[in-house]
Parts: C-alpha cells; sequence; structure tokens
C-alpha cells in the first residue's frame, strides 16, 4: 500500500512537470507524421488529437539518445519510435511505459555487452531502456504489411513488462481475464510453431511467451485481416487485451 502511494505520488509530480514543461508538437512534426506513420494519417480528426497529446506527452517524459556514432537523434527518430509507442498503448488514455525512460538508438545492429551478441534491439527494465538500431527501425516500417516491425516488437515486450513492475504507478493494465485467454491461446500456437516451420507467426515467435507476444503484436498491428482470419479467436483476445482493432484502420 506505502508503495503504491509512493508510486501514485512520483507519478503526480511527473504529471505535474510534463504539464509545464510540454514538449509541443509543431507543425512539421505533423507533416512528418501524416507522410510516415500510416497509422497516424489514417486516424479521425478526434482521434489525430488524442494520439497527439499522447505522442506530446511520450517526448516530454523520455529520453531519446543517440549512440554508436549517432550524435544527434533527428526529429524524425525521436517521432517516429515516440508514435510507435503511442500506437501500441493507443487503447489506454494514460500508459506511457514509466519504467523505460530512456530510449537509445543505434544507426545499425550493434553489439550487446549485455547479450555478448548482435542486435537489432532489446528491453532492459532494470536500466530502464528500450534499443533500437535505427537501419532496422526503418526497415520494419517500409513494409507496412509484412507483419515484421522492430519498432513494434520491442515496445510489445516493454508493455509486456510494465504490466508486470508494480513500483510506477503503472500496472496490471492488461484485463486479468483476457490475458489469461489469450495465454491459453498463445500456447497452443507456440506448440504449432514448435513443429511447423509454415506456421503464419515466423519462426522467432516460437521462441518463448514473451517473443512470441512481440511478434503477434506485429502482425496484430501490419496484417490485421490476415491474422484474424488464420485465428480469429487468438486475434480477438489481442483486440481486447490492447483495447484497439487495427481492422478498422486497415482496408483489406
Ligand atoms: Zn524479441
Amino acid at each position: 500500500m506505502i508503495g503504491y502511494k509512493l508510486s501514485s505520488t512520483i507519478r503526480f509530480f511527473e504529471d505535474l512537470r510534463t504539464s509545464f514543461f510540454k514538449r509541443k508538437l509543431e507543425a512539421s512534426d505533423l507533416f512528418i507524421l501524416e507522410s510516415k506513420f500510416p497509422y497516424y494519417s489514417r486516424l479521425s480528426t478526434v482521434h489525430k488529437k488524442e494520439f497527439c497529446e499522447k505522442l506530446e506527452v511520450v517526448l516530454t517524459t523520455k529520453e531519446f539518445i543517440g549512440r554508436g556514432g549517432i550524435h544527434m537523434v533527428s526529429q524524425e527518430m525521436e517521432l517516429l519510435i515516440g508514435a510507435t509507442i503511442v500506437m501500441v498503448t493507443f487503447g489506454w488514455k494514460k500508459i506511457r511505459l514509466p519504467q523505460f525512460k530512456r530510449i537509445l538508438i543505434y544507426p545499425n545492429v550493434y553489439y550487446s555487452s549485455i547479450s555478448k551478441s548482435y542486435h537489432k534491439g532489446e528491453v532492459n527494465p532494470k536500466l530502464g531502456v528500450i534499443v533500437v538500431s535505427w537501419s532496422s527501425f526503418l526497415e520494419g516500417m517500409a513494409d507496412e504489411k509484412d507483419g515484421v516491425n522492430l519498432g513494434i516488437h520491442e515496445i510489445a515486450h516493454a508493455l509486456k513488462l510494465e504490466n508486470l513492475i508494480k513500483s510506477n504507478g503503472e500496472s496490471d493494465f492488461f484485463n486479468p481475464e483476457t490475458y489469461r485467454e489469450y495465454s491459453r491461446l498463445a500456447e497452443k500456437e507456440l506448440e504449432i510453431l514448435s513443429h511447423d516451420s509454415a506456421s503464419f507467426f515466423r519462426k522467432e515467435g516460437g521462441i518463448n511467451e514473451h517473443e512470441f507476444f512481440a511478434v503477434a503484436v506485429e502482425n496484430f498491428f501490419e496484417r490485421p485481416h490476415e491474422f484474424f482470419a488464420y485465428n480469429p479467436d487468438l486475434y480477438g483476445s489481442i483486440v481486447r487485451l490492447l483495447r484497439q482493432d487495427p481492422r478498422v484502420w486497415i482496408t483489406k
């Protein structure tokens, strides 16, 4: 209880700080969103306003840091990564993944000293970071219908972890009953993936339940109609879990 009170107090002061020093979106930011972020350009005027308000909070509360030769984080980097966070969490008014305060951006695949291997991206809740390779991020966005999107993948990992972290006033936002239903259906898919290399989901999703969730969310946003046709129950459970249905915006 004390922990909860403390975390809601921290949250209160963070909100206060955010309202004073908010990063405001300008015309050039909106132009980038309209031309390069299809999810945004498809929204209604009302939802666009909501999206922008959320994005301003994300850009204000997170630090975007260049690594491995990126000396300056560009406007486009900040906006497109921030917009991906807003997209994945758009079903909730307040969710903004506070555990992950810093976004590290490498130009290309990078060597991770944590796992001692090359990576395109990763999340680390202890260090409070989401890491992406910018070239892989753009590659994921270039084909918006192939079900492969690094940004969505890493943010889905962060979302699933944030749901479990109780110390910062943002946890348990997944409806427990829906999550149980999702887990039951996901387990079956994991089983299929372990036998069948020609599954709807790519092989990486078969590594464990965390990778499956991230891969499923990539497909949810990029191939919603195909995903629904393949497994309507699993798709439906993610609609309820994330409180949005991308089929509304994407035509078949
Ligand atoms: Zn992953």
